[in-house]
């Protein structure tokens, strides 16, 4: 058995997971960033402990995903902006109060590494995973490896430009893809036309109640209910999404793509939309063979990724 933590910034899940990928006991708590790496850390540490107490099959290591860059090796999460943490010892911390092999990473990249082993990408070896949630996080298994890159930092799919001097993103840059098709930037769009022009984004004025709450879940609302603006909205974020699929594909020519966060989940028509685009941007040796598909572990992945990756981690050291 390993425990699985995947902690984000506004919640933690705590798994237990088999050497098969399966989800023996989970716990779900609110993360309450605001008191602090230290306060954080001791909650996890709590449910850990008692998750350890309440199983009789022993428990051989922890895997954690964070939501954040972590360093190679020693763990440390350097920057998580989800979580407000900057170089938080939390492999250390963890090991020594629980006294088992604690392994951290991105969670994205053990959503990754899950649906790789037991989710949509299975025996597969050359694959790419692409997150659209509030951001856009991504991974990739190149060759039957995880792509981890010289600084750990490789898999940053949604900090792809794809705009050059275009909307501003979170990170230093302008034009990410993430600045256009993130949850985020889909309400911050359809938020600017809506100001712009009232009369035309009435449907999401009269769903969201204000401008101000018209997010991405307003969005895929309106166009199910088949409001002209949130259609071109939804268009347009596909055109978008299309353009970084196209260069991640050319770039690294994997046998499948993977799309899964809740904004694909919310309307999974997306997938459909964009593996048209792709089809007719991408180099034709990168995408004749190419399947795009829909993440099959939905928000669970990034728990039995960790646990996985723990797993092979601690073998391979
Ligand atoms: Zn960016």
């Amino acid at each position: 058995m390993a425990l699985a933590v995947d902690l984000g910034g506004t919640k933690i899940e705590i798994a237990l997971v088999d050497t098969t990928g399966h989800i023996v006991a989970l716990i779900r708590i609110p993360t309450q960033r605001e008191r602090g790496p230290d306060k954080v850390i001791d909650t996890i540490i709590d449910c850990a402990k008692d998750c350890i107490s309440n199983t009789n099959i022993p428990v051989e290591c922890m895997g954690i995903g964070v939501a954040g860059q972590i360093e190679k090796d020693t763990g440390v999460v350097l920057f998580s902006p989800n979580l407000h943490w900057h170089n938080v010892p939390i492999r250390k911390k963890l090991q020594d109060a629980l006294s088992i092999p604690v392994i951290v990473t991105n969670d994205v990249r053990a959503a990754t590494y899950g649906e790789w082993l037991y989710g949509a990408g299975k025996n597969i070896d050359d694959l790419v995973c692409l997150f659209i949630g509030t951001g856009v996080g991504g991974g990739a298994i190149i060759g039957g490896k995880l792509l981890e890159g010289h600084s750990n930092s490789a898999g940053e799919l949604g900090h792809l430009t794809i705009v050059s001097n275009g909307r501003k993103c979170t990170c230093p840059n302008s034009g990410c893809l993430e600045a256009y098709a993130g949850g985020w930037a889909i309400s911050e769009r359809a938020q600017e036309i809506v100001t712009n022009d009232p009369k035309e984004g009435q449907t999401l004025l009269s769903l969201a109640g204000s401008t101000n709450n018209i997010s991405a879940v307003t969005v895929t609302k309106a166009y199910k209910l088949g409001d002209p603006l949130a259609q071109r909205i939804v268009q347009e974020t596909a055109q978008f999404l299309a353009a970084g699929v196209v260069a991640v594909v050319n770039a690294l020519n994997p046998h499948t793509l993977i799309l899964g966060g809740g904004v694909i989940q919310g309307l999974p028509a997306y997938i459909s939309m964009t593996d048209q685009l792709v089809r007719s941007h991408a180099l034709k040796a990168a995408s004749d063979n190419l399947h795009i598909v829909k993440a099959a572990l939905g928000n669970k992945a990034a728990v039995i990724g960790a646990a996985a990756f723990a797993r092979h981690k601690l073998r391979h050291h």
